[in-house]
């Protein structure tokens, strides 16, 4: 039972001394207490299933027996001792990370957020290409530091000052809110919505949205230059935006072709999430030249990495580098312990299988309910967006979208919303869920949409 401040005092405090701007969920904010698995209680006691995995995070469980044993079995013998000196767990942990990515991604930089671990990226890649200018995508979530908020083309996380200059975004290869594509068009499990209006042969729309890529090189950098090219393998804070196929391989040529360098950020999407690869950019075909990661590497623990090249690596050796944090005993030793546990109990296969049957029978909804417009991902990384009417596309008001979110909570269930209107359900669970948590969800939802709506 939970004997820790109460509740209203906790309201007091986050009101008095915690920044104003903090996004808080829900009409009545939840005291989350406790966690295990894909479980969490809040203060009151009760229970609720955690389909969002505090944004993406929590990959193999709360508090997952295994890394917590390691965690505490590290603490008892070394907490801390920065990169000038050598430790044990820092190069066991680097070799085990290195060996889960392809081609000559070899080099790891250990940091603390997936912040960090994009602004040394982006550093990294102008460095190496002595070009200054980037691009990433509209509706992209990268980060949050004056340096990211440029690389972030979400106004929701746009202050009004100067950010990032030397970034440039193209068009949002949205095959569904966008003027190319249909659900065909993606690389899904099941493609039975809106079909692709590329007509016979291969799909189109990424092509198309790969044209307006090169157009921004065209127009916007240096004569023909570009420093690097940055994106997600399915953008997560935009909505579960899932790129049509064809698209990232194509980008890739383009930038390629200029001399420009690609980073994936694997941030959301990486440690097996999608389920039938372990990285994201695995299921577009291609190898990035810089991977950036952070959540789920850690299940929640504050640990994030860079991964490169030797060759990229050597352009940052010029002057020092250093993080005070990145890549201490601990952290290395619960990105460890989670690697394992990735292997040990399928989890990757359990993305795959359990996300693969969500979607289906979230896709079985849509013949009873108008207002789910689209149901995309892949693995246990899902978006459901809410429509006034499936014709027109017209985004649920966010008042409506509160009430079934509102809903689900109240029977128990937590999932995150996104995208630029707000109206897309974000399923991204811890990956240790089960058929039955899917079938409780599914309907939970169902009695959400038929009373709400
Ligand atoms: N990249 C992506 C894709 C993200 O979703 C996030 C966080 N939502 C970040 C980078 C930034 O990570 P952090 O909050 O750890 O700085």
């Amino acid at each position: 039972k939970y004997t820790g401040i109460s509740y209203d005092e906790a309201m007091k405090v986050r009101k008095a001394n915690l920044t104003p701007g903090l996004l808080t969920y829900y009409k009545n904010p939840i005291m989350i207490v406790q966690g295990h698995m894909q479980w969490l209680w809040d203060s009151s006691g009760k229970r609720y299933l955690d389909l969002f995995g505090g944004i993406v995070t929590v990959s193999v469980g709360h508090c997952h027996p295994k890394v917590t044993e390691r965690a505490k079995k590290q603490m008892d013998n070394l907490w801390h001792t920065t990169n000038i000196y050598l430790h044990p767990t820092i190069h066991q942990y680097a070799e085990k990370l290195a060996a889960k990515l392809p081609g000559n991604l070899k080099v790891v930089y250990f940091t603390n957020s997936g912040s960090e671990a994009n602004d040394l990226a982006v550093l990294m890649a102008r460095l190496h290409t002595g070009v200054f200018d980037i691009i990433s995508l509209r509706n992209a979530y990268h980060g949050a530091s004056p340096y990211l908020m440029g690389l972030t083309a979400l106004s929701t996380w746009r202050f009004n000052v100067p950010t990032g200059f030397g970034i440039h975004q193209s068009m949002n290869p949205d095959p569904y809110r966008g003027p190319w594509g249909g659900a065909n068009c993606r690389d899904s499990p099941s493609q039975t919505l809106r079909s692709c209006d590329c007509g016979a042969g291969e799909c189109q729309a990424g092509v198309k949205y790969a044209d307006q890529l090169e157009d921004v090189l065209r127009f916007s950098m240096p004569k023909d230059k570009c420093g690097a090219f940055f994106a997600e393998s399915i953008q997560g804070v935009g909505g579960t935006t899932q790129f049509p196929k064809n698209f990232l391989r194509k980008a890739f040529d383009i930038v390629r072709a200029k001399g420009g360098i690609c980073i994936s950020d694997e941030v959301q999407t990486g440690f097996g999430r999608l389920g039938d690869h372990f990285w994201g950019f695995e299921s577009h075909g291609v190898t990035p030249d810089i991977v950036t990661m952070a959540k789920g590497i850690g299940n929640g623990f504050p640990l994030a990495a860079v991964v490169t090249t030797p060759e990229i690596a050597l352009s940052m050796a010029k002057a020092l580098h250093f993080n005070t944090y990145g890549g201490n005993p601990l952290a290395c030793a619960v990105g460890s312990a989670v690697l394992d546990v990735i292997e040990e109990e399928k989890i990757q296969e359990n993305a795959e299988k359990t996300g693969t049957h969500f979607i289906l029978e979230l896709r079985k909804l849509m013949d009873e309910f108008e207002t789910i417009g689209d149901v995309r991902g892949k693995g246990l990384m899902i978006g459901v967006e809410l429509v006034k009417n499936r014709e027109g596309i017209e985004p649920l008001p966010v008042e409506d979208v509160n009430k079934v979110w509102e809903h689900m909570r109240d029977y128990g269930i937590l999932v995150g919303k996104g995208g630029i209107f707000g109206n897309v359900l974000r399923i991204k669970p811890p990956m240790c869920i089960t058929k039955a948590d899917v079938d409780f969800t599914i309907a939970v939802l169902k009695d959400a949409l038929k009373t709400c709506l």
